[in-house]
C-alpha cells in the first residue's frame, strides 16, 4: 500500500526533527537548552502561552533564560526536536507559579490559553508541537510514581522516558488508540449524540480499541454496540494525534448492511443517518436549525466532510 505524510487533521504533520538520538545526552540537552537560539515554550495548569504579536496570537516559543525560574520544582524540561534551522525546542511545566500572566517574568506577554481554542488561531506547524508538549507533560504529571511498585519515578531522556527509582522498572509515554468512524450507507451517513454532548451536537461514533484488537474489528464492534448497526467494510481514512491526554484518533469509514438502529442509551442519547445534501449544508455552515458538528479541529468533522466531497 501506498505511504504517504500527508495528513488533513490539525495536531499532525509534526514539523520538528524529534532527534531521539540527542535525548539520551543530558549534558548536550542542558547546553542546547541554554543556546541564545533555543525556544522553551511554559504551560500553565496544561495551557501554552500564547503572546499577542502584531498579527495576533503567537504561540509563546520564548528566548532561554525567561521562564525557567518559575518551572515547577522536579518536573522535567522535554526536548521536542530541532527545526529546519537546528533550533532546538523544550516545553516545561510552571504550574506552580501563581498568577503567571500578571506576576513574575512573563507578566504582561499574553495569556496560558486552552490549546483547543488556540489550535484554531495560530499555524498547525505550532499546534502540532504544543499538542505533543500537551501529551508528554499531561504524562509526567500523571506518573510521578511507579505502577509495579509504588515508588516515585524520575524523567530522564529529555521527557520521553521515567524510571523509578526502587524497582527501576522504565515507563514510557503512552499513546492510546481509539477508533473513530463513519458509517454510511449509500447517500447517508450515521451520526450520534453523546449523553454528555451540547444540544444539538453529533459526531462520528468512537471508541477506544482494546487489546488484541485490529483497527477494523474495533470499528465494526463499536458501530454494533452502540448503534446496533452491522458493517460490510471498514477503509482507513486518516488518523489524529489527540493531545487530551494523549489518544491517537484512527478514522474510518464503514459501509453499513443496512439502516436499522439500535442505540445503546447507556452510550447515546440518540443516533440518526444524515444524506449527504444535508451534511454539505452543515459543512458549509448553512445546516438545518439545532443540528451541528465538531468543529474541523475535530477529525470527526474532517471524516464527514471527506464523505462529501466523495458524491
Ligand atoms: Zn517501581
Amino acid at each position: 500500500m501506498a505511504f504517504t505524510f500527508e495528513n488533513p487533521n490539525i495536531f499532525a504533520n509534526y514539523p520538528l526533527d524529534r532527534a531521539s538520538h540527542l535525548r539520551t545526552d543530558a549534558i548536550g540537552l542542558d547546553r542546547m537548552a541554554g543556546d541564545a537560539n533555543a525556544f522553551v515554550i511554559p504551560f500553565w495548569k496544561l495551557k501554552p502561552l500564547a503572546l499577542r504579536g502584531p498579527h495576533g496570537k503567537e504561540a509563546g516559543f520564548l528566548a532561554p533564560g525567561l521562564a525557567e525560574a518559575q518551572q515547577t520544582p522536579g518536573s522535567p524540561r522535554i526536548f521536542l526536536g530541532l527545526d529546519k534551522k537546528q533550533r532546538p525546542y523544550f516545553a516545561i511545566d510552571i504550574s506552580a507559579a501563581g498568577d503567571p500572566e500578571n506576576k513574575g517574568p512573563l507578566a504582561g506577554m499574553g495569556a496560558f490559553e486552552d490549546l483547543r481554542v488556540l489550535a484554531m488561531q495560530i499555524p498547525a506547524d505550532d499546534v502540532a508541537i504544543l499538542g505533543t508538549a500537551r501529551s508528554l507533560l499531561d504524562w509526567h504529571e500523571n506518573h510521578m510514581f511507579c505502577a509495579k511498585c509504588g515508588q516515585g519515578t524520575a524523567a530522564l531522556d529529555g521527557g520521553f522516558r521515567r524510571v523509578c527509582g526502587d524497582c527501576n522498572t522504565e515507563h514510557f509515554p503512552r499513546v492510546n488508540p481509539v477508533s473513530i468512524m463513519l458509517a454510511t450507507s449509500g447517500d447517508k451517513c450515521l451520526v450520534g449524540r453523546g449523553k454528555q454532548f451540547p444540544p444539538g451536537m453529533f459526531s462520528a461514533l468512537a471508541g477506544f480499541i482494546e487489546p488484541g484488537e485490529t483497527i477494523e474489528e474495533a470499528v465494526a464492534r463499536e458501530l454494533y454496540e452502540e448503534a446496533g448497526v452491522k458493517v460490510k467494510s471498514v477503509t482507513y481514512y486518516s488518523c489524529q494525534p489527540w493531545p487530551w491526554p494523549s489518544q491517537l484518533m484512527m478514522g474510518c469509514f464503514a459501509e453499513a448492511e443496512s439502516e436499522d438502529i439500535k442505540v445503546d442509551e447507556n452510550e447515546l442519547a440518540e443516533a440518526r443517518w444524515v444524506d449527504r445534501a444535508t451534511m454539505k449544508a452543515v459543512i458549509a455552515g448553512k445546516g438545518p436549525e439545532g443540528f451541528w458538528i465538531p468543529p474541523k479541529l475535530a477529525i470527526a468533522h474532517m471524516l464527514i466532510k471527506a464523505w462529501t466531497e466523495q458524491g
